[in-house]
């Protein structure tokens, strides 16, 4: 556990950064400092690792005061990400991600063996090992950037910003890599953003902070989306937090409608005659979903269906739990139904097979029920 009791940061130009903090971190959660920028992040972040140290009051690692431990000593048990990964760039990949272990007395064949292992588990492919970080995507620096912080095996990382300079496809895989990474690890996560999504996607627990360096909220993701503490949490939390909403209610057991299904290379004929609601969707022998057939697209097509010309599906609906992964929400529910041509959502199961389709009504019913339940905060 992290202790913040009651820290202030004063820079020596006066700017106090932080003001009188409390806070406490669990283990093996991610914990998300968000703010807007200057709100004391960074600084907070810092003095955790002792690469600053309060002006007044005390931070707790495990019960002791991080001031008892020399910084060298406390750094090896902490490991630190930043926005522009930090690599050596006159070293290769593999030689970036091996260099604390080998710092720390590790031999370097058995370091550079475990910075292979990291590599993999942070999705690089092995040809990268020999490459430069100038020769890698933005992306593919920040996986070294958390493989190397990984690589001493510390139990708790301090990650600041580190995605945010990103595309957002790429800083959506990050993030997902580094949700897949914590179901393995289970290290302290503290994590500085100023995106109030990532923190919602990210966090167990977030810290909402405002600029002074102070508290305004600190909650689970559903608690800040539900009852924001304040109107500067809940402008921060923005415009959209009932639909956020939606994305901490789980949608497994939601009741699933029949939907048409037509097998790739089947006559024309036989498709018209399953339409349903004047759609149907098209799957391969595995019943995995291709894409939407009508009447007015089968007329255009010549004797068999073929998956060249179908109807872009919507987003899918994942209707069970994948072993490294969770269920679809509410939310996942209703972009299916509202994504899909048909208006209704396709179900899928762990190998991708249809299971069933859904519709916008039904993941407003399953809403309402939540509330009734108490499930959800109205
Ligand atoms: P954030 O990470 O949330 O953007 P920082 O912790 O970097 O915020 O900064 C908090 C406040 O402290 C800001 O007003 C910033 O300008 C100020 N600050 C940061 N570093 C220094 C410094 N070395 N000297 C003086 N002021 C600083
Ligand atoms: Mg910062």
């Amino acid at each position: 556990m992290i202790e913040f009791q009651a820290v202030t940061k004063r820079y020596p130009d006066g700017t106090v950064a932080v003001d009188a903090l409390d806070l406490a971190i669990e283990d093996g959660r991610i914990t998300v400092l968000v703010g807007p920028s200057g709100c004391g992040k960074t600084t907070s972040l810092r003095m955790i690792n002792r690469m600053l140290d309060p002006t007044s009051g005390t931070i707790l690692l495990n019960g002791k005061d991080v001031r008892q431990s020399r910084p060298a000593a406390l750094r090896r048990g902490i490991g630190y990400v930043i926005q522009h990964a930090g690599l050596f760039p006159h070293r290769t990949v593999l030689d970036n991600v091996a260099t604390v272990p080998v710092l720390n007395g590790t031999g370097r064949r058995a370091a550079r063996a475990r910075a292979a292992e990291l590599m993999e588990l942070v999705g690089l492919p092995p040809a990268f090992a020999r490459r430069y970080p100038a020769q890698l995507s933005g992306g593919q620096q920040q996986r070294v950037g958390v493989a190397r912080a990984l690589a001493a095996d510390p139990p708790v990382l301090l990650m600041d910003e580190p995605f945010s300079a990103v595309d957002p496809i790429v800083r959506d895989d990050l993030q997902q890599q580094l949700l897949r990474l914590q179901s393995e690890l289970g290290k302290t996560i503290v994590f500085v953003t100023h995106d109030i999504d990532e923190a919602i996607k990210l966090g167990d627990r977030v810290a909402v902070m405002r600029v002074g360096g102070t508290l305004a909220q600190y909650d689970t993701p559903a608690a800040l989306l539900a009852k924001p503490a304040d109107d500067f949490v809940s402008s921060f939390v923005g415009r959209d937090r009932g639909y956020r909403a939606l994305g901490f209610l789980a949608a497994q057991g939601i009741e699933l409608a029949p939907v048409a299904t037509v097998p790739v290379g089947a006559e024309v004929s036989a498709a018209r005659a399953r339409l349903r609601d004047g759609w149907a969707i098209v799957v391969d022998d595995q019943n995995r979903p291709l894409g939407w057939v009508s009447e007015p697209l089968l007329s255009t097509m010549d004797g068999t269906v073929t998956a060249a010309d179908l109807t872009s599906g919507g987003s899918l609906y994942q209707a069970e739990a994948a072993a490294s992964g969770t269920a679809g929400t509410l939310r996942n529910a209703l972009d299916a139904a509202l994504s899909s041509p048909s208006q209704l959502g396709i179900a899928v199961d762990t190998d991708g097979a249809v299971v069933g389709g859904i519709s916008a009504d039904t993941v407003l019913r399953a809403l309402a029920a939540a509330r009734e339940t108490g499930e959800v905060p109205v």
